[in-house]
């Protein structure tokens, strides 16, 4: 009897966690304080995709930790935008704690014109289109679309790559801008934000980095321009649910 009633309650206890933890269907897109580095969680239901995986410091883990059921252990698509340590080195500790389907991890293999889609989650990628001889303006651009929400995420190209992409008129309105290579000088142009006219930048940065990110240059162009700022360094992780 006794048995029975522990069984009981054990199943209406698990039912009730199961419940709590049952995704609701909102989509939701979250820029991890990641420290020093970029890492970007994008979810809804049970799809997972990781833009970025922050560097090797255990923050993006804890993010998804904190984000995802208990029992959700899958990612189903990682975009790596490129091999630098603080976008690409967090991936050896994620593996350690959640499988990623093995077809779906892109290693810089993105280029202009491949998309991602899953339900109201479409990722567009808008560079490169060719070989800058470099690591970072070869790093993977792209815009985020979540259901009316738009973000374009920079990656750490600098302002050779925006311009181009401004000439060639492949810019258009967006209402987050995900801040290139963590504030740095060499990006975040005025052609730029005039081009996409953001409502937000995210600005994915440490604390007392030794790069001096983000810089005076680029917070004052954004803040002359009229756009809400949110540091990752400053204010943690930004969430938007949708
Ligand atoms: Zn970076």
């Amino acid at each position: 009897m006794k048995l029975k009633i522990f069984l009981i309650i054990s199943i209406i206890v698990l039912a009730g966690i199961f419940w709590m933890t049952w995704p609701d269907g909102k989509a939701r897109v979250i820029f991890c304080d990641v420290g020093q580095g970029d890492g970007v969680l994008v979810m809804q239901n049970n799809f997972e995709m990781l833009i970025d995986t922050g560097p090797e410091n255990m923050k993006m883990v804890q993010c998804l930790e904190k984000h995802l059921p208990f029992w959700d252990k899958t990612i189903e698509a990682v975009v790596l935008t490129h091999s630098d340590s603080d976008h690409s080195g967090g991936l050896k500790q994620i593996r350690s704690y959640y499988k990623i389907n093995e077809q779906n991890a892109y290693s810089w293999s993105l280029h202009k014109g491949d998309a991602l889609k899953y339900g109201s989650i479409v990722y567009e990628v808008l560079s490169p289109s060719e070989d800058w001889g470099n690591e970072n303006d070869n790093s993977t651009v792209g815009v985020l679309k979540v259901k009316n929400l738009s973000f374009l995420l920079m990656a750490d190209v600098t302002s050779n790559v925006e311009q181009k992409l401004v000439w060639r008129k492949e810019l258009y309105k967006v209402d987050v801008l995900k801040v290139s290579h963590h504030g740095s000088a060499e990006a975040t142009s005025q052609e730029l934000l005039d081009a996409v006219n953001p409502a937000e930048a995210i600005i994915s940065v440490g604390k007392n980095n030794r790069f001096g990110h983000p810089t005076k240059v680029v917070l004052d162009r954004l803040n002359q321009a009229g756009i809400k700022i949110w540091r990752t360094d400053e204010q943690g992780e930004r969430e938007f649910d949708l």
